[in-house]
């Protein structure tokens, strides 16, 4: 924790919404607050389901999350006082969770939202494992529902104004790098065995972050990572990549170019890349914190590395918006493909 966030935030269990009555929170910063509140008592006594059926019940359903149908009707509540309906078309029985990442419970919300709290605290998955009672083995499968419901978070993400952009080329584990049939390097492969990524930024704060593919940028691929993010007529400051002409051309850009052997050399303040190499900076940081990770997945992790980029600022405050958008927004059967493309990973929950 750094010094300024210890005097924001004096007392440990503060949160940036104890001036408010609960009447004006959301479901879920109500959640993530009350889960902090209880977090040391909660670890330590092992009391499950923190506010979890209000949390639930704070979510309303006007259509039936397996066959879409509106005609359903209230059928009362769980043994945990959470709500239920019935469908009416398809006849099947089901509550909020249905559909979410929370369906069927095996993931308890207060747990989730812990482990939410230390990613965006920067812990490694490490990290989180060794500093709760969870196995080694959870994070991942943890993670992958967190992707999940980041999945398609940038959509409608904006740069206006003054727009730095660049390139970052990450290395493809060394298992994975190209090579000759004789086990030798391909001659030129630098650039292929490297994944490109797309970073742009804005006077704002606002940024974005796009998985490019294998090998350097190009006039299309630098177009399909910015192209619906920049808006019109917005200057951009970038370095002598050709690629980038074309994205200028078609948004109307203005163009400010820079060559980046000559501005690398310069002080920060003077640098008009700085905050663009900035990010880079701590890209790669958070990539390398989490070494060997599945670079299928690179998308996702970068999906994860805006959350935390953008607003809102507070760890708090970024948990509550995961899940309140997990909740708006099933993604069960992408989670289920990942236990069946590694079931080993997952040792707590297969049982169940
Ligand atoms: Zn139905």
């Amino acid at each position: 924790m750094s010094g300024e966030e210890k005097r924001r935030r004096p007392a440990p269990s503060a949160t940036p919404w104890d001036g408010a009555g609960d009447g004006e929170l959301s479901p879920a910063e109500r959640i993530v607050r009350d889960c902090h509140r209880d977090m040391y008592r909660y670890r330590h006594a092992g009391a499950g389901l923190v506010g979890e059926a209000d949390f639930f019940n704070g979510y309303d359903r006007d259509a039936c999350p397996r066959c879409g149908s509106p005609a359903i009707e209230g059928n009362g509540r769980d043994a945990n006082g959470v709500r239920r309906w019935r469908c009416l078309s398809c006849g099947r029985a089901f509550n909020p969770a249905t559909g979410t990442v929370f369906d069927g419970r095996k993931l308890p919300v207060a747990d989730w939202t812990e482990f939410l709290l230390e990613v965006f605290s920067y812990g490694s998955l490490a990290g989180a494992a060794r500093s709760g009672r969870r196995s080694a083995t959870t994070p991942p499968y943890w993670l992958a529902k967190l992707l999940a419901v980041l999945e398609g978070v940038q959509e409608g993400a904006a740069l206006a104004g003054r727009v730095e952009i660049d390139e970052m080329m990450y290395p493809l584990p060394l298992a994975d790098q190209p090579r000759m049939p004789d086990g030798s390097k391909v001659p030129g492969g630098f650039s292929k065995g490297k994944h490109c990524i797309g970073i742009g930024c804005d006077g704002s704060g606002a940024s974005v972050f796009a998985d490019e593919g294998l090998g350097k940028t190009s006039g299309a691929r630098t177009l399909a990572a910015f192209g619906g993010h920049v808006a019109r007529g917005s200057t951009l400051v970038h370095d002598m990549e050709n690629g980038h002409n074309r994205l200028v051309r078609e948004l109307g850009l203005r163009s400010e170019r820079h060559n980046s052997k000559l501005i690398k050399r310069l002080p920060d303040p003077e640098n008009p890349l700085a905050a663009v190499n900035r990010l880079c900076y701590l890209l790669r940081l958070f990539l390398d914190s989490h070494t060997g990770f599945d670079r299928t997945r690179l998308g996702g992790y970068l999906d994860l590395f805006w959350v935390m980029m953008n607003p809102p600022r507070d760890k708090m405050e970024k948990a509550a918006f995961v899940l309140d958008r997990a909740m708006r927004n099933p993604k069960t059967l992408r989670y289920r493909d990942f236990y069946a493309r590694s079931p080993s990973s997952d040792d707590e929950e297969s049982s169940s």
